[in-house]
């Protein structure tokens, strides 16, 4: 698939409504605050939905029921800005150095409790790094996380 300008705006607010659904069944909100305007990118849709849908539903996944999840995009000069932020289990400082490796799961049984292949955010490195862009995390054992990815405004 060729670049193409994307509205990645657009692609947030449906990811997100994707998994409000799933969210709610487990009391957890999601709240998005997203711009009224496009937001465009140069890039592949489906691998931008990919970013987007790995973060949230992790999100959702390590959020024990009725937590908080908040999904933010911003355009600040050229830079795209999107957040994605848990009240959940967290990450241990020793697991944030690896979680974006292929088939990485933490050693927290909170986590390990939670099915998945340790695939995910692997997925996101790679189309965030196609992109030009950059991810980063922060987050404290027990109390949340914020995956924070960065783009060039196309
Ligand atoms: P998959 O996404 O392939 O189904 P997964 O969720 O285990 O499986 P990743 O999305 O790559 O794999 O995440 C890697 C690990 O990072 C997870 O197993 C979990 O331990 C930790 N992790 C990811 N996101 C969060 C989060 N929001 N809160 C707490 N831990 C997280
Ligand atoms: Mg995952």
């Amino acid at each position: 698939e060729a670049p193409r300008q994307v509205d990645f705006t657009a692609i947030v607010a449906d990811i997100v409504d994707l998994n409000t659904g799933p969210a709610e069944r487990r009391s957890i909100s999601v709240v998005r605050e997203l711009p009224d305007e496009p937001t465009w990118v140069l890039g592949a849709a489906h691998e931008l939905e990919h970013i987007v849908a790995n973060l949230v539903s992790n999100a959702v996944k390590y959020t024990p029921d009725g937590g908080h999840v908040v999904v933010t995009l911003e355009t600040l000069d050229q830079e795209i800005v999107l957040t994605c932020a848990d009240d959940g289990i967290g990450i241990s400082a020793a697991d944030q150095a690896h979680v974006f490796e292929d088939f990485y799961r933490s050693a927290d049984p909170a986590a390990t409790h939670r099915s998945g292949t340790g695939l995910g955010l692997a997925i996101v490195q790679r189309v965030v790094d196609r992109h030009g862009g950059s991810i980063e995390l922060e987050s404290t054992l027990g109390s949340g996380s914020t995956f924070r990815v960065r783009l060039r405004a196309a």
